[in-house]
C-alpha cells in the first residue's frame, strides 16, 4: 500500500492536472493576500472558523466559482443570484444585499491584485447550535479570489481531456436542492473524481438517479451527433451552469441548433464531438469517455473560441 506521501507524489505527477488544481505547493490556508470576511478585509491567513461549526459537520454553505477576465468579472450579476437563491433554498438568507456582495467580490479582487483569476464566495451557517436543528445560527459569508489559468491543463484540453463513467448518479430533485452549488452535493462530485483521477482520467461523467446523462463533476456536459446538432441533457437535476447558458447562445448566434433533452448512455458511443461548460473549465474539449473516442472538430473548437472572445481572452490563450 502506498503511503499517504506517494499517494500525493502520484497526483502530482498526474500530467492532466495543473499545478493550480493538483495540491498547490502552497496550501489553501497558507497564502498571502486578504480575504473578505462578514464585510470586511482580512489578512489571508486570519480568515478561519472555528471546527464547531454547523457548515464543517452539516454540509449548510453554498458557495460560488466566478472568473475575472481583464479586471472584470464575468456574469458577476448571474452568480451573485445563484449564491443568494441558494442559500434561500437552503433556508437560510445571506446577511447582504445582492449589490452588496458583488462590490465585495470586486473589492477582494482588487484588494489582491486580481485581474484575471477566480473568485470563491461563500455563506455559511455559524456555531451557536450544533445538531441537525440551526434555527439560531449566524450566517457568515466569506471571499477569496486567486489566480487559477486553467482548470485542466492546456495540453490536456488541446487534445480532448479524457473522462470516465462514474458509479455515483446526481440525486433527484426531491433528494437534494440540485439546482444550488450546496456543498453537500459536491461529496459525489469529489467521490466521482477521485477514482477517475486514480484511474489516470481526467475527470468523471454521472449519471443521474434515472440512468441518463447527467454532468461531469465541474462542469455541463454537450454533444454533437451525426446530424450535426448540438445535444446537451435537460438540467433537471442538475445546475444549469451560467456557461452553459450561455454557450448555447454562442451556438445558436452561430446557427448551430441546440437540442435539451433526455440523453441515454448508449448515445455517448455515437458522438462525433464532446466538450464540457463551467466557469473553471470555460470550453473543455473531450477526446475520450472510457472506450468511446471523439475528435476536436469544428464546432468544439468555433464554441471554445467564442466563449473565449466573449470573456475577453487574447487569441493565443484562445488557440485550440
Ligand atoms: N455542474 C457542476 C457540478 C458545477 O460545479 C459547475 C461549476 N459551477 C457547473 C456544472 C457549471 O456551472 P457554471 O457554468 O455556472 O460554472
Amino acid at each position: 500500500m502506498p503511503n499517504n506521501g506517494t499517494k500525493r507524489n502520484n497526483l502530482l505527477n498526474n500530467d492532466s492536472l495543473t499545478k493550480e488544481s493538483s495540491m498547490a505547493a502552497t496550501a489553501f490556508d497558507q497564502r498571502d493576500g486578504f480575504i473578505w470576511y462578514d464585510g470586511k478585509l482580512v489578512a489571508w491567513r486570519d480568515a478561519t472558523a472555528h471546527v464547531l461549526t454547523h457548515a464543517l459537520h452539516y454540509a449548510s454553505a453554498v458557495f460560488e466559482g466566478e472568473r475575472a477576465y481583464g479586471g472584470e468579472i464575468f456574469k458577476l450579476a448571474e452568480h451573485t443570484e445563484r449564491l443568494v437563491s441558494g442559500a434561500q433554498t437552503m433556508g437560510f438568507e445571506i446577511p447582504y444585499s445582492a449589490a452588496e456582495i458583488d462590490a465585495a467580490c470586486n473589492e477582494t479582487c482588487k484588494a489582491n491584485g486580481i485581474v484575471d483569476g477566480y473568485i470563491r464566495p461563500v455563506a455559511w451557517r455559524g456555531s451557536e447550535m450544533m445538531g441537525v436543528s440551526a434555527q439560531a445560527n449566524t450566517i457568515h459569508l466569506a471571499i477569496a479570489a486567486w489566480p487559477w489559468p486553467s482548470y485542466f491543463s492546456p495540453e490536456a484540453r488541446n487534445k480532448g481531456i479524457r473522462l470516465t463513467m462514474s458509479d455515483w448518479q446526481r440525486p433527484s430533485p426531491k433528494t437534494a436542492p440540485v439546482s444550488t452549488k450546496a456543498a453537500g452535493l459536491y461529496m459525489i462530485c469529489t467521490l466521482s473524481k477521485h477514482t477517475a483521477e486514480a484511474a489516470g482520467f481526467d475527470d468523471a461523467i454521472m449519471l443521474d438517479w434515472r440512468g441518463q446523462v447527467a454532468e461531469a463533476t465541474g462542469a455541463n456536459v454537450f454533444m454533437v451527433l451525426g446530424d450535426g446538432k448540438l445535444h446537451t441533457p435537460t438540467p433537471d437535476c442538475f445546475l444549469n451552469g451560467i456557461t452553459r447558458r450561455t454557450v448555447i447562445d454562442l451556438a445558436r448566434k452561430r446557427g448551430i441548433e441546440v437540442i435539451e433533452r433526455a440523453i441515454q448512455p448508449e448515445e455517448l458511443a455515437k458522438a462525433t464531438e464532446m466538450f464540457l461548460t463551467g466557469t473553471a473549465a470555460e470550453v473543455t474539449p473531450v477526446g475520450s469517455i472510457d472506450d468511446y473516442n471523439y475528435t476536436v472538430g469544428d464546432i468544439t473548437k468555433g464554441l471554445r473560441e467564442d466563449y473565449e472572445r466573449l470573456v475577453g481572452k487574447t487569441p493565443v490563450e484562445a488557440a485550440v
